[in-house]
């Protein structure tokens, strides 16, 4: 049995041609299958679908001559340095050239800070001399050392000795 080959029920086919005939009007009679019958309302739909709608009219060269309106519509402004003449620009470097230097010459001027922080020093930090060369005394006195006789050396070493403890016994 070969079911592509059926025909259409007659209430269909009926629908059907006067769809095809003219989808968006196809009659009292078709519409009121098409309320009924989802096929036919379906293949109405794909009809309609495939109708040329009219083209939107617009006037000869809308698309060509928009971008020329809209720029028409936009506040005039000429630009920055069309409105500056040369000398206004001349006075304006000068007065950068000026702030400048004047900036430059002031940081020459003041060198010394206005306000400086002082900390108050400790005293023992400031009673401490320090040599200028702190190893080079040192050495001189080893030298002297050497060059002591042995009776000097004994009386040296005597004298750096600390004092024996005395046992209380
Ligand atoms: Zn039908």
């Amino acid at each position: 049995m070969n079911l592509e080959f059926l025909p259409p029920p007659e209430a269909c086919a009926t629908a059907l041609a006067a769809v095809q005939a003219d989808p968006l009007e196809p009659g009292a009679e078709a519409e009121a299958h098409l309320k009924v019958c989802r096929a036919c309302a379906e293949t109405r739909v794909f009809y309609l679908a495939q109708e040329e709608s009219p083209e939107v009219l617009v006037p000869a060269g809308y698309f060509s001559q928009l971008p020329d309106r809209i720029l028409r519509k936009l506040p005039a402004r000429t630009a920055l340095h069309r409105r500056m003449g040369p000398l206004a620009w001349a006075t304006a470097a000068g007065v950068l050239m000026a702030v400048g230097a004047g900036a430059f010459l002031a940081g020459r001027a003041n060198r010394t800070p206005y306000v400086e922080a002082t900390l108050p020093r400790p005293a023992e930090t400031l009673e401490i001399p320090v040599p200028d060369t702190p190893f080079h005394d040192r050495e001189e006195e080893a030298a002297q050392v050497q060059a002591l006789s042995p009776d000097e050396m004994k009386a040296l070493l005597k004298r750096l000795d600390p004092p024996a403890p005395t046992s209380p016994r």
